[in-house]
């Protein structure tokens, strides 16, 4: 294996750590709130209990008629349990968000090798890479370093 020689960085103290994930210490703050506003009142076997019963229920009722079955449903959430869920889906869609804002960031200027400064070609996308641009909707290129063999991964938005 190459030794790995990574480019030079201001070292970190924790104090910059705090300040550049403090965003999603903050949204995960409210995902944390979210779960606990979904099971702080329940025990878990009684969660159980419910759970296996109200799929017996459900089961029922949806051979009965369907429109019975998602009146159960949503009789079983109470407000606070559907603000959770919210909190959490909202939370996990920032977090997302400023993930792709920061991995476009940090993809986004390559012109040439930072090992060797050679020249790249491009070459084709991986399976993931494609996912990835699909998921974020955002502009990917493969290239390969001509004299290293290196591949990077260049990001951008994927505005025309
Ligand atoms: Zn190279």
């Amino acid at each position: 294996m190459p030794k790995k020689r990574k480019r030079k960085r201001i070292s970190r103290s924790n104090v910059s750590f705090l300040n550049e994930y403090s965003y999603e210490i903050k949204v995960g703050f409210l995902f944390v709130l979210g779960v606990f506003l979904l099971v702080e009142k329940l025990e878990i076997k009684h969660y159980i209990y419910t759970f296996v019963r109200g799929t017996l229920f459900l089961i029922g009722d949806m051979i009965q008629s369907l429109a019975g079955g998602m009146e159960f449903i949503i009789g079983t959430f109470e407000a606070s349990d559907i603000v959770g869920i919210g909190l959490i889906l909202i939370s996990v869609f920032l977090v997302s968000k400023r993930w792709r804002e920061r991995t476009i960031d940090r993809n986004s200027n390559l012109n040439d090798c930072p090992k060797c400064g050679g020249d790249f070609k491009r070459i084709h996308r991986t399976q993931y890479q494609r996912i990835q641009s699909l998921f974020w909707r955002v502009k990917i290129k493969h290239y390969e370093c001509k004299d290293c063999s290196r591949t990077y991964m260049q990001m951008g938005e994927n505005r025309k």
